[in-house]
């Protein structure tokens, strides 16, 4: 085992400049290897990187045939739309990073940066006349806040501490793991401001999450914020949008990278169903049959999915919770063309909230200013009634619903394709996220190596977010075993 870079010096050089330098030793099917990784998602593949540029002899088990799980840019739907991740911070040191040492090609984000029009009580309203609109009834300066920045308005003015991992202390987990609507109504905000951000949710969801765990995206987003300008005219997805990257090509081409620079490691349809550890190492079963035995082993699987897999000896206590019972956000999306520009119909701003069943209508302006794709976007439980609706009927019911909430977009948009993560048979989800009480109950232990096995993904997170954060665990991940070996 070559151990030439030391744990220190993978952090002091940020790991990246390394990797050209150390390339991965192939580890066949039947051999056993250092460690198994299962999945090929960020976090995996940042994970497996790190330890075969290390010495170690690496698998990657991969349920699908693609690479990159929530990494994904369609091949299926024109334009090839980002189903996944699209923007890049510009505090993303280890995504930059690999993008670098990979020849991965980065340019100016996409500009969701523009107003949203707002659909409310079957009016269409602008966001300049949003202040002094009869149907705001919000109170004091919530008044200038549009509704779907009213939740992240609140969670940046009462952001209580100075760092970005304050919310992991045990004063925050033992005070601030409430509902988001506990929390907005322990902050002063009117009960009209709260109902807008239910509404924005759908009904329900406001009791359901966890409000530490919008904080712990709201630290990151102000110190990533600092020099940027915010507005309260924007949500905070808008505001990280300003000066953001994305990957030439599609995102995607980020993870096929990392997987060919694995040569040959990366071995896809292997839907992992059993780990089973001894003293001395670990056998890990896939569905057709085959196993792959491995010294460690590293589950970079969403909780949705490990859920499923058969862990021997079994998880206890709080981890084991975790795994069962931690929620799943999905996303609904629908893919459009934009036939005709309907806004200039109508004279208000081309992407729109509402508090119907679809969350918003979101247009990307292209590089070269061209506006002829959007997307209706639907979360939460509006979503999951969305899903509910057959693949080939949601597109035109989408279509109907925009148009009773705006009729300049009858006729002016066609759908090109559906899509959406709660009802994707592997990952089942679009983000993690926590109920009320249980960043408290979970997050002291669901991380926590377990026997020879060690974990990874966006859900077990720490300082960062999006697609920085599955790189950050899977590398707390590799550096967990490289001090065992
Ligand atoms: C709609 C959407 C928009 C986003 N936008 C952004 C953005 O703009 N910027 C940003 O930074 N982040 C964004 N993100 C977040 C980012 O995509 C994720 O944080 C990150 O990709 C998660 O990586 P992961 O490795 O933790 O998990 P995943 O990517 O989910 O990887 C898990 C892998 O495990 C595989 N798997 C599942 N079950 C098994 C099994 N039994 N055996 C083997 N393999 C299995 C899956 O197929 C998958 O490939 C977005 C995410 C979504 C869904």
């Amino acid at each position: 085992m070559n151990r030439e870079l030391s744990r220190r010096t993978l952090l002091a050089t940020g790991m990246l400049a390394a990797a050209a330098a150390y390339l991965p030793r192939m580890a066949f099917a039947a051999e056993k290897t250092d460690v198994v990784v299962i999945g090929a998602g960020l976090a995996g593949l940042n994970a497996a990187l790190l330890l075969a540029e290390n010495g170690c002899r690496v698998t990657v088990l991969e349920a699908g045939r693609r690479i990159g799980g929530r990494v994904f840019t369609s091949t299926e739907i024109e334009g090839s739309p980002e189903h996944g991740a699209s923007q890049i911070g510009r505090s993303y040191a280890r995504v930059l990073d690999r993008c670098e040492a990979l020849g991965v090609k980065l340019a100016q984000g996409s500009n969701i940066y523009d107003n949203y029009a707002i659909s409310l009580d079957g009016q269409l309203i602008r966001p300049g006349q949003w202040e002094n609109h009869p149907l705001n009834k919000t109170v004091g300066a919530e008044r200038g806040v549009v509704p779907f920045a009213l939740g992240s308005y609140y969670l940046a003015k009462t952001y209580p501490w100075n760092t970005m991992d304050g919310w992991a202390s045990p004063e925050a987990l033992a005070n601030y793991d409430v509902s988001e609507a506990d929390y907005l109504r322990r902050v002063g905000a009117s009960s009209a401001a709260i109902d807008l951000v239910a509404r924005g949710y759908g009904d329900g969801d406001l009791d359901a999450i966890s409000a530490l765990t919008l904080m712990q995206e709201m630290g990151r987003a102000k110190f990533e914020g600092k020099g940027v300008p915010t507005s309260a005219k924007q949500d905070r997805f808008q505001q990280a949008s300003f000066l953001s990257y994305r990957i030439l090509g599609g995102s995607s081409r980020l993870t096929d990278a990392m997987a060919d620079a694995l040569k040959g490691a990366v071995l896809t349809g292997k839907q992992v169903t059993a780990i089973d550890m001894t003293e001395t190492g670990a056998t890990v079963t896939c569905g057709d049959g085959s196993s792959y035995k491995a010294d460690y082993v590293i589950s970079a699987l969403p909780f949705t999915a490990l859920r499923k897999v058969a862990v021997t000896p079994a998880l206890t206590g709080g981890q084991a919770d975790a795994v069962k019972l931690m929620p799943y956000s999905g996303q609904n999306q629908v893919w459009l063309r934009v036939k005709a520009p309907y806004w200039e119909q109508d004279g208000i701003e081309g992407s729109m909230w509402t508090d119907g069943p679809v969350s918003m209508l979101r247009q990307s302006i292209a590089p070269d200013g061209s506006r002829d794709s959007a997307v209706a976007i639907t979360s939460g439980v509006k979503g999951d009634a969305l899903d509910r609706i057959p693949a080939k009927e949601r597109g035109e019911y989408v279509l109907s619903e925009l148009a009773r909430m705006r009729p300049s977009t009858k006729g002016k948009l066609e759908v090109l394709g559906v899509f959406s993560w709660k009802l994707d048979p592997l990952i089942h989800g679009c983000r993690h996220g926590y109920h009320p009480g249980q960043m408290k109950a979970f997050r002291p232990t669901m991380a926590q190596p377990h026997a020879r096995m060690h974990f990874a993904g966006e859900h077990t997170r720490l300082m960062e977010v999006g697609m920085e954060s599955a790189m950050e665990t899977g590398e707390r991940a590799a550096l967990e075993i490289l001090d065992r070996i």
